[in-house]
């Protein structure tokens, strides 16, 4: 457990025994949990948990374009908010979406835009809403996981999944998966989203100094740690797909049987007669 003071940033990120201040090994994953169709009023949505990450995706859409100007003839238009609640970090965050807000949820939608088929709602738009409740380093890469999620389970046809994970330096050490805390005092944080249906890079962004043998020490250990977060995106759909399998199997349709069907329809010749006659 960490003993920092709310803020503070530590002197050392690394103990004396060769483990992170959360207890994790040098490349180590923070747990993780996802579940698919979270939120009733979405068309899709998705929540993961991602260390002290907590975050939301909702998915609205294919749906009219509004201003209607924005929308495209040809193909549909892809959009990302991400935003972080006030009470998502520990200093209360300003409510207005600020420049980061913004390029995150740029950011995203350039990594996810590629694998979805938006030739297909021609004048639409997708929009996808994005709430971090608990941001912990990496939302980005949470964000992006838990975005794809949901488009997949609003039916949105995909190529195929995206996963995230950032890579990091601290003390000297390469990490994967950085914390708050290593975000902020480490020396160097490579956030990457890979693209599985072609195994192309859909986001690399990098802030820090790192030589060109530890860039590519990452890169293996991220491509690792994305297989293992991968495989938790695919049990998240398919639990999403087993529980409505399971909901479909108690639904029991009401059987109108022939007879029942012969009998309404002498019943209602029966009525216009009657009605008929009371005409005449
Ligand atoms: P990411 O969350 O993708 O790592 P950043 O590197 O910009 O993105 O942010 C690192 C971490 O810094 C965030 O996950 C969050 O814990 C913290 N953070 C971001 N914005 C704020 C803010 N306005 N106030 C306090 N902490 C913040």
């Amino acid at each position: 457990m960490s003993l920092l003071i709310k803020d503070e940033s530590p002197e050392k990120l690394i103990g004396e025994d060769g483990k992170r201040l959360d207890g994790r090994d040098l490349n180590e994953l923070r747990p993780i949990k996802m579940e698919v169709g979270v939120i009733p009023n979405a068309d899709g949505s998705a929540y993961i948990e991602w260390g002290g990450n907590k975050i939301y995706a909702a998915v609205y859409g294919p749906r009219e374009v509004h201003p209607r100007h924005d929308a495209r003839p040809d193909r549909g238009i892809l959009r990302t908010f991400y935003r972080m609640t006030t009470f998502s970090v520990s200093e209360r965050k300003r409510p207005a979406p600020g420049r980061r807000e913004k390029e995150i949820s740029m950011v995203i939608k350039n990594a996810i835009e590629p694998v979805l088929f938006l030739e297909l709602y021609p004048d639409s738009v997708i929009e996808v809403f994005i709430e971090v409740i608990s941001a912990d380093g990496g939302t980005r890469c949470a964000c992006t996981a838990v975005a794809i999620l949901a488009l997949a389970d609003a039916g949105i046809p995909m190529k195929g999944l995206i996963t995230a994970v950032a890579a990091g330096k601290v003390d000297g050490k390469l990490i994967i998966d950085c914390s708050g805390d290593e975000d902020k005092s480490g020396e160097a944080d490579l956030p990457c989203a890979i693209s599985w249906y072609n195994n192309q890079i859909a986001l690399l962004q990098f802030d820090g100094i790192m030589d060109l043998e530890e860039f590519d020490k990452s890169i293996d250990q991220i491509i690792e740690a994305l297989e293992k977060i991968r495989k938790l995106q695919e049990e998240a759909l398919k639990k999403r797909y087993i529980d409505v399998r399971d909901h479909l199997k108690n639904y029991k349709p009401k059987v109108v049987t022939t007879n029942n069907i012969e009998e309404k329809i002498d019943s209602n010749n029966q009525q216009n007669q009657n009605g008929g006659d009371q005409r005449e």
